[in-house]
């Protein structure tokens, strides 16, 4: 992504001066290309499913909701001056930038590191302190259900379980190889460097070329028969074991189309699970008001 960016900026800039561009439009695309390749380059690693996975997620989960559940959402979102789900599903992540305190007071939330194979949840060795996905989808659902808290408390709580219950299904969210969830597992893509956290968060997804509408109505249309039931620490096993059996982490460190053809569909099923759960969870928590 960084490095196509970066080409693109070049080509705009030597574009604009063969076309003869008076010079203040030289100038312009230079600082723009400049500010592009400063973006780029400091973009920090990624910590969740990429802003297109959390938004199918919400999508597939605000297709489910029962007609009180919903009404109740939209209550709740029109308070963060949002009209949907996917309005507010990449929201915890954006705090890096909009509100870095709480971003870090939330940081270790987006993820659960099991520190062992067996993918068994010890909360006091892979929880410590109830800081990880697991307890941050108990705990906000918490809130969220609680009709006594202040509505503006409840309506934060709702924007982080849904990116939470999103995250947890993310298989390199509940990861056992103290790899930093696959980030430190670097992987050849498309003839460059990255690393597996990526391939997973987005670069798959993304190479499909699906916006998330497209991406959400593919998945309805294929699938009507998700598991609904089933626990944070449930799912967080299960993504767990996909990280362990599933051959997610690949021997050569080489994301080839064979690699790209077995995980993706995997991929696609863990968006599915985590839109059906969501649903559920938050037809649980809103829906007998
Ligand atoms: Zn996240």
């Amino acid at each position: 992504m960084a490095e196509a960016g970066i080409r693109r900026g070049k080509l705009m800039l030597s574009g604009g001066v063969a076309v003869g561009r008076s010079l203040h439009m030289q100038r312009l695309f230079s600082t723009f290309a400049l500010a592009l390749v400063a973006t780029l380059l400091c973009a920090p690693p990624a910590l969740a499913w990429g802003p297109r996975g959390h938004r199918i997620v919400a999508r597939l989960a605000e297709a489910q909701l029962t007609p009180q559940a919903w009404a109740e959402a939209q209550r709740l979102l029109a308070l963060r001056g949002a009209q949907h789900l996917s309005d507010v599903a990449n929201w915890a992540d954006d705090l890096r930038n909009t509100d870095p305190a709480l971003f870090q007071r939330t940081r270790r939330m987006h993820f659960v590191n099991f520190h062992s194979g067996d993918c068994i949840y010890d909360p006091p060795r892979d929880c410590r302190r109830g800081e990880c996905a697991v307890a941050a989808i108990e705990k906000y659902s918490a809130i969220l259900a609680n009709r006594a808290n202040p509505p503006a408390k409840r309506a934060e709580a709702l924007a982080f379980v849904v990116h939470f219950v999103g995250d947890i299904h993310q298989p390199l969210h509940a990861d056992y190889r103290h790899d930093a969830g696959g980030n430190d597992f670097q992987v050849r893509w498309h003839g460059r460097g990255t690393n597996l956290h990526k391939v997973w968060d987005s670069l798959m997804l993304d190479s499909t070329h699906l916006s998330a509408a497209q991406y959400t109505r593919k998945l309805q249309a294929e699938d009507s028969s998700i598991a609904t039931g089933g626990t944070p620490v449930e799912w967080a096993e299960e993504s767990c074991r996909i990280d362990r059996d599933d051959g997610v982490y690949p021997r050569t460190h080489f994301i080839d189309q064979a690699y790209v053809d077995r995980e993706l569909p995997i991929a696609e099923q863990r968006l599915r699970q985590a839109g059906a759960r969501l649903a559920a969870l938050l037809n649980r928590d809103l829906g007998n008001g």
